[in-house]
């Protein structure tokens, strides 16, 4: 294990040093943050942020002018990304619940230990761990590690979890493991190498640094 804590923490932030800087411009707007993680389920990137960019244009992203917006023109905005009325209906809950409980603004998260922060944004309409996760890590600084379905297969492979485990438990494995300090770093680099060599379909093993501590490979390479 100790060897795995070292590849994660130190080798791959080497090889995908390139999220350094792009975690820095990761979340600058909370509410922002919530309006793309609903314009991103099960869509291109490109499509959510032509989708993102065009509801700013026609009607603005704040909290306030969501929630004056009429749902059709939420729609007609947001289309590109499809399954428009199924998102354009969560980002009008969402946003009921904020104005209407929160006046519209949830900074206060910053100031509140991580497990109320936590809780409060699951209340959130739409608002699953991963996404709460992100909001707590990026937007926040706090020490939670988010788990995408990429991060969750490589650590199948990697025998960190058992197949029937779920979120909670890998995260609560990846933060004994992985550094407070290196979260963000780590959870973006395993994304990409999930996507670029821990493919669902034939990973590329032979260029992984985890293979001579992966139990998949190594049982594949039998
Ligand atoms: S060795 Fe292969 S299966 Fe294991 S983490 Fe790397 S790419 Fe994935």
């Amino acid at each position: 294990m100790s060897y795995l804590r070292y590849l994660l923490n130190e080798e791959l932030v080497e090889i995908y040093s390139e999220v350094r800087d792009f975690s820095r411009k990761l979340c600058t707007d909370i509410f922002e943050a919530l309006i793309l993680t609903i314009l991103s389920q099960n869509t291109s990137s490109i499509n959510m942020w032509r989708a993102f960019n065009e509801l700013k244009r026609r009607i603005g992203c704040t909290p306030q002018d969501l929630y004056r917006a009429r749902i059709k023109d939420i729609e007609d905005a947001i289309r590109i990304a499809g399954m428009y009325r199924i998102r354009s209906r969560k980002i009008k809950l969402l946003v009921k619940k904020i104005v209407e409980e929160y006046n519209g603004d949830l900074s206060f998260l910053k100031d509140m230990p991580l497990e109320k922060a936590r809780a409060l944004l699951l209340s959130l309409p739409g608002v699953g761990y991963k996404t709460a996760d992100i909001i707590l890590l990026f937007c926040f600084n706090k020490h939670v590690f988010p788990i995408d379905t990429h991060i969750f297969r490589i650590s199948r492979r990697l025998g960190l979890i058992d197949q029937k485990d779920g979120y909670e438990v890998l995260r609560r494995k990846l933060e004994e493991i992985i550094k407070p300090e290196n979260y963000k770093l780590v959870h973006l680099a395993l994304i990409r190498h999930g996507r670029k060599i821990c493919k669902p379909q034939n990973p590329l093993c032979e260029h992984c640094i985890f293979r001579n501590v992966c139990p998949y490979s190594m049982s594949s390479r039998k």
